[in-house]
């Protein structure tokens, strides 16, 4: 099993990101990944964001001149839609006060479609992160079944947003909330997120992020691997996200082992198509 491209790699210009495009570029010819796409966070449609991200789209598409294995995406993640309309009004998030409610938030995404494009984007990974339920925000995973249907919430969002090219890391949760045990989350989600990717014609990812955290059990990885195997033989295109932020491909040897051991194989992995890409 080995993995040839790699569509979820963050640089040095996402906030919480340090690689380097060369470091990227060195490392990856050593593992035999031949295609290599930049998915810097777009978290907020603030202007340090927007910054970020055109710090991004510059120095890929200069890279590119020497590296056409390089192709320019982006990570978007849903956030509150009073927070983005703020924002759009004030330009920063300062002195923004979320908004009483018994309801969870509706989901936003940073920037539309057109707006990516105009900035040379020409996919989009689009991932859930975080809370936007006003009782879970606070902080408590006590209440399990709220945070999965939160999260189950969002990524159905994810899988009916037509700016979404890949559905990004399935299920990840920073808080470790289901990583000793994925039978937590009920069949039925699975299968209504599985259904509504195929219907929208996504392609999912299998994140090595979430496979090979280290908050992770043997049981967890060995079920979430099988998980993403039975999406693949929904007929689902799947493709490979590093998820890179400091170190490169740095479990890569790990992932191919896993991934094997529920019977992928070379080829297996989809490369994003042309038709697929914005442009
Ligand atoms: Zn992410
Ligand atoms: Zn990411």
């Amino acid at each position: 099993m080995i993995i040839q491209s790699d569509w979820h790699i963050h640089s040095e210009c996402s906030y919480d990101a340090s690689l380097k495009l060369e470091e990227i570029a060195n490392k990856a010819k050593e593992t035999g990944i031949k295609k290599l796409g930049i998915t810097d966070h777009l978290n907020f449609n603030d202007e340090k964001f927007l910054s970020d991200l055109k710090s991004s789209a510059e120095s890929v598409t200069e890279y590119q001149k020497n590296h056409p294995e390089f192709i320019l995406g982006v990570e978007l993640t849903p956030i509150a839609k009073p927070e983005f309309d703020y924002i759009q009004k004030h330009k920063t998030r300062l002195g923004y006060v979320p908004p009483v409610t018994a309801k969870p938030y509706d989901p936003e995404f940073a920037l539309t479609k057109e707006q990516l494009s105009a900035l040379g984007v020409r996919y989009a990974v689009g991932a859930a992160h975080w809370s936007l339920d006003a009782s879970v925000a606070k902080g408590s995973l006590d209440d399990i079944n709220s945070v999965i249907k939160e999260w189950y919430r969002q990524q159905m969002w994810i899988a009916c947003d037509d700016r979404v090219t890949i559905f990004g890391h399935p299920w990840y949760n920073g808080q470790s909330a289901w990583y000793d045990d994925f039978s937590v989350i009920p069949r039925s989600m699975n299968m209504d997120i599985a259904y509504a990717i195929k219907e929208n014609k996504k392609y999912v990812e299998c994140n090595e992020g979430v496979l090979c955290a280290p908050t992770t059990t043997e049981k967890f990885r060995r079920q979430y691997a099988e998980f993403i195997r039975e999406l693949f033989e929904m007929g689902i295109p799947v493709t490979y996200g590093s998820d890179s932020h400091s170190q490169y491909a740095s479990c890569h040897e790990e992932m191919e082992k896993i991934l094997a051991d529920v019977g992928f194989k070379d080829g297996d992995f989809s490369e994003i198509k042309e038709v697929d890409f914005w442009f």
